[in-house]
């Protein structure tokens, strides 16, 4: 089908008018990066679509009562760009970072890539370590959903576009005790999907050596992005040391379930998701000095 309307809002309120006028017969897009894609092998079951990329509040970036909100239409590039995802959310500016190309990343959002649900989309990975919020609006209702909460299965979420609008992303801003660090393998530095991510945020104890919380996103692990809880745990209160560092790449590697793909065998990835954790805390901490060749 080709869709007969393409709506340009300039508000929140008339994207949501356009959604309940057209009762899930419009579809929400953004950059179109993942959209268009599909399109061509899947043709779209509506008639119409509503762009969301001139909705100024969609695009903003902005910290507030201790929390950062990211508008679920800022672009790739305006993450990397902005100096509060920097300074508070580095984890979220560097896996922006890695997304495709310039070209890509320029138009490319935020809120598309969660939306579409892939296990390892670098800035859901980036989210669900930073234990974000969704906050989502549909005609006459809003609420908020822990981004973890959202994947249902590869390409699936539970956020319906012809009738979800997701307005924003939050997270705590850090305190002097958090750090947090993004470490993808892929086969290629541009244009090329990880074969491996990983999303990490830990705080330390006030005496700056034991690890008092952390917690570890990784994909493509699983059938969505995917917090690597056993090793949270069995990481939580240690001070650590090679030793430690050693067993928690084994315990990762133990735990995930990734699949053979084209990209690379599960049992390179099991391999490849242990090393990636073990530099991710040495580089989170400055335990070692960061290899000029990593991006
Ligand atoms: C060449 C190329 C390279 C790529 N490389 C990478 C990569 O390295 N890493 C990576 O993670 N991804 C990559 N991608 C995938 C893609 O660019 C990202 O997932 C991108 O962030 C999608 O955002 P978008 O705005 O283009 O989404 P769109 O295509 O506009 O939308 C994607 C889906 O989300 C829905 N949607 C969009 N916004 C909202 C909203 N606010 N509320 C509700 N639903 C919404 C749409 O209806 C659609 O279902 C690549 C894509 C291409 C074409």
């Amino acid at each position: 089908m080709t869709w007969e309307n393409y709506f340009m809002p300039s508000t929140t309120g008339e994207v949501l008018a356009l959604l309940e006028q057209h009762q899930g017969q419009a579809r929400l897009v953004a950059g179109g990066t993942d959209l268009m894609v599909q399109h061509r092998w899947d043709p779209l079951e509506v008639k119409s679509l509503i762009d969301i990329g001139r909705v100024p509040a969609l695009k903003e970036i902005r910290e507030d009562h201790g929390r950062i909100y990211v508008g679920a239409a800022v672009t790739h590039s305006q993450l990397v760009d902005s100096a509060l995802i920097q300074g508070k959310g580095r984890v979220l500016a560097e896996a922006a970072r890695s997304v495709g190309s310039p070209q890509v990343r320029n138009v490319g959002t935020v809120g598309g890539n969660v939306v579409n649900a892939q296990p390892a989309a670098d800035t859901a990975i980036a989210l669900v370590a930073l234990d974000a919020l969704v906050h989502v609006s549909s005609p006459g209702k809003e609420r908020e959903i822990p981004v973890a909460e959202i994947f249902l299965g590869p390409g699936k979420s539970s956020i319906d576009p012809a009738k979800d609008l997701v307005t924003a992303f939050s997270f705590s801003a850090p305190d002097s005790r958090e750090r947090t660090y993004f470490v993808r393998f892929a086969r290629r530095e541009a244009l090329a999907l990880p074969l491996v991510n990983l999303g990490l945020w830990l705080q330390l104890e006030e005496d700056g050596h034991a690890l008092k919380d952390i917690r570890i996103a990784v994909g493509p692990m699983a059938v969505v992005p995917y917090r690597a809880r056993k090793t949270e745990a069995s990481l939580k209160g240690a001070v650590l040391n090679e030793e430690i560092l050693k067993k928690a790449g084994h315990s990762i590697s133990e735990e995930v379930t990734p699949r053979d793909s084209f990209r690379g065998s599960a049992a390179f990835k099991k391999r490849l998701i242990g090393v990636a954790l073990k530099r991710g805390i040495e580089r989170a901490l400055d335990l070692k000095g960061v290899d000029r060749h990593e991006r």
